[in-house]
């Protein structure tokens, strides 16, 4: 059955936020995130605060509060369930969205020291592969990096390499990508060295937002393979781990952007839309099956709609895991992308 988790994580104020006294608008409580409009019609409490519901609402501020994330505390709730979920032969994607600067490479891949989501799956995958090693199963992980941009793929594992490879769907196995590296790695240095490499070779261009903003999808997938044998007739089961890193969700309008910069904004937007649309119909489909609603819809996903989700079609849905991360800035000045990205992630629910 179809599940779908979600949570927001707050990050801490940055230096140029400090630097302009940034106000604190938003709270969390338990599961809820509140948002605070400190511009707003003071006698309209509809506007001036909204809340809102998640599995999860990430704090960073103050270690003290209930609500503090620290990298690890995110792998335990979400990561963890992940590796689980590739050892019982299931599918799982994870995205981190967000506007520019909001966390979403620090919740994926993390600081040098401060490890973030994609590390620790991949070490705790090797660890448990050593111990299933003993009780006689054997193991195969592959990885591959790709890069969605203007809704074209590039390969992050070939170098700077800039032509475009095609998405193709196989009868059987689904969509695929075209010539994309694969590379068999067969222990957690060798994955770090593919991961690296990657990320040196992503496509980053200046906006007025951010020095240097990321306008492209990352997506870091691992192919894991268990083989044994089940009633003495050897068996393989396959099962695959997305780790993404959206785009920026912030609209064109609010960094300035003209020409080729609004371009970009135009196809990132219509990836971000179609997994939004895609994810929300899951999250339905799911309380369907649970009952939770009684009338019966036709629910058409919409997959094809974008590179993004159509290369993660296996992957969203059916039997699969998907996590939504939603990165947001804790400062007033982004009340309207904050806002934005709350309702993109409370859809999802
Ligand atoms: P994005 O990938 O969404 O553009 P980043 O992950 O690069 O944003 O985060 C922007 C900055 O904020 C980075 O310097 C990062 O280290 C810092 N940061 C983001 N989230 C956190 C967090 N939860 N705790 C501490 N620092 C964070
Ligand atoms: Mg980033």
């Amino acid at each position: 059955m179809a599940s779908v988790k979600v949570a927001v994580r707050v990050r801490p104020f940055n230096q140029r936020e400090m630097d302009m006294g940034a106000q604190l608008i938003i709270q969390m409580k338990g599961k809820t995130t509140g948002i605070l409009n400190c511009k707003a019609n003071a006698r309209d409490e509809s506007i001036r605060y909204k809340e809102f519901t998640f599995d999860y609402s990430y704090w960073s501020h103050d270690e003290k509060s209930e609500n503090y994330a620290s990298q690890e505390r995110v792998y335990n709730d979400l990561g963890k369930e992940v590796v689980d979920c590739a050892f019982e032969g299931y599918n799982a994607c994870v995205f981190a969205y967000g506007q520019t600067g909001s966390g979403k490479t620090f919740t994926m891949m993390g600081a040098m020291d401060n490890q973030g989501l994609i590390p620790r799956i991949c070490k705790a995958l090797f660890d448990r592969m050593a111990d299933n090693s003993k009780r006689g199963t054997t193991h195969r992980v592959q990885v591959s990096y790709l890069e969605i941009y203007q809704e074209r793929v590039a390969d992050l594992l070939r170098g700077r390499d800039t032509t475009s490879l095609k998405v193709r769907e196989h009868p059987k196995k689904g969509p695929y990508v075209q010539g994309l590296t694969t590379c068999l790695v067969a222990n957690y240095s060798h994955i770090q060295e593919c991961m690296e490499r990657g990320n040196a070779n992503r496509t980053t261009a200046a906006t007025n937002m951010n020095d240097v903003s990321s306008r492209s999808h990352a997506i870091f997938t691992i192919t894991f393979v268990q083989a044994g044998y089940c009633d003495g007739v050897p068996s393989e089961t396959v099962s695959k781990i997305h780790l993404v890193d959206l785009a920026g969700s912030e609209r064109a309008d609010s960094t300035g952007a003209t020409g080729q910069r609004l371009k970009e904004g135009a196809h990132i937007n219509k990836s971000l839309v179609t997994l939004g649309s895609v994810i929300s119909a899951l999250a339905e489909l799911s309380s369907e099956q649970k009952g939770e609603k009684s009338e019966k819809k036709n629910f058409f996903i919409p997959y094809r709609d974008s590179v993004l989700t159509w290369l993660l079609k296996d992957s969203l849905g059916g039997n699969s895991k998907t996590i939504m991360i939603a990165a947001i800035s804790p400062a007033d000045c982004n009340y309207g992308e904050t806002l934005s990205t709350l309702r993109y992630a409370n859809r999802a629910k």
